[in-house]
């Protein structure tokens, strides 16, 4: 097992069909224990029961600072060391450019990328002392492609400073032993579209993708748990694509 006795914060997990819970699902079967963090704490704690019962669910909102030192403090607390961060709470919104208001834009901005900010500097300082720790963020195709998929603009910004914040964590804490990596997905079937990817749109992307299906929350839980693991012991600063070859670069 990949994960044996190594314990996982996974941010954003507690949507049934979502990346997250997928992930956390798959560290358990690699012998993670998980702590999942989610603005929804209710389905959170629920999400976690499924697992078993190492594992624990407590609310979180990742936009806010106080939020994720509090809930840091709880996983501490239960699990005495965290070896693995998963960065994968977000929101998206599908509209243009120019309709774009001030809430909508510091919103997206708040969930998508203050909220990578906010948690790993709550876990860092734990991660710094152990000197060892593995970050992974997740950003979107979107930041690299100018978006074009579903969400807007505000979506693809916030999405490529995961990027930029991430490179800039892994130089700065590598020599903390602490590795930090983003993965990339494309179009991926869970339900933070929320209905409003019509079959006719789905059929027209897929006609752009050389694997010919859209992803699936267990293609990006696979590439987490790559991140998360030794196997990726040299890699940090890392980006990587889960997109079935929509973008080629
Ligand atoms: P999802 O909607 O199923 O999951 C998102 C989760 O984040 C939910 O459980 C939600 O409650 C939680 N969340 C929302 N706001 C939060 C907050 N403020 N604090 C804590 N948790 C919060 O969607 P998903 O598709 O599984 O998305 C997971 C991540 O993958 C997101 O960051 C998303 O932007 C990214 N992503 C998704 C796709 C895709 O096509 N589905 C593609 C690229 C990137």
């Amino acid at each position: 097992m990949l994960l044996q006795g190594k314990t996982a914060v996974i941010s954003g997990a507690a949507s049934k069909r979502g990346i997250g819970l997928a992930t956390a699902r798959r560290f358990a079967a690699e012998g993670a224990r998980i702590a999942i963090l989610d603005i929804d704490g209710p389905a959170a704690a629920e999400a976690a029961a499924s697992l078993g019962p190492s594992h624990i669910g407590l609310a979180c909102n990742v936009a806010d600072k106080a939020s994720c030192e509090a809930a840091a403090a709880r996983v501490l607390e239960a699990f005495g060391h965290v070896d693995v961060l998963i960065n994968n709470a977000g929101i998206t919104q599908p509209v243009k450019f120019m309709e774009i208001t001030p809430e909508d834009w510091r919103r997206i901005q708040a969930v998508n990328l203050d909220g990578v900010l906010y948690l790993s500097q709550a876990f860092v300082p734990h991660m710094r002392a152990r000197k060892s720790g593995s970050i992974a963020c997740m950003s979107s195709v979107s930041a690299q492609r100018g978006g074009g998929i579903f969400g807007g603009p505000h979506y693809s910004s916030a999405k490529a400073g995961v990027l930029g914040l991430a490179k800039a964590m892994a130089r700065e804490l590598g020599p903390d032993g602490i590795r930090v990596n983003c993965v990339t997905p494309g179009l991926i079937a869970t339900d933070i579209t929320g209905g409003k990817l019509t079959d006719e749109l789905k059929a027209k992307i897929i006609e752009g993708i050389p694997l010919a299906r859209l992803g699936t929350a267990e293609d990006v839980a696979g590439i987490y748990t790559f991140l998360a693991s030794d196997l990726s012991a040299y890699v940090t600063g890392a980006v990587i694509d889960v997109n079935g070859g929509m973008l080629i670069h």
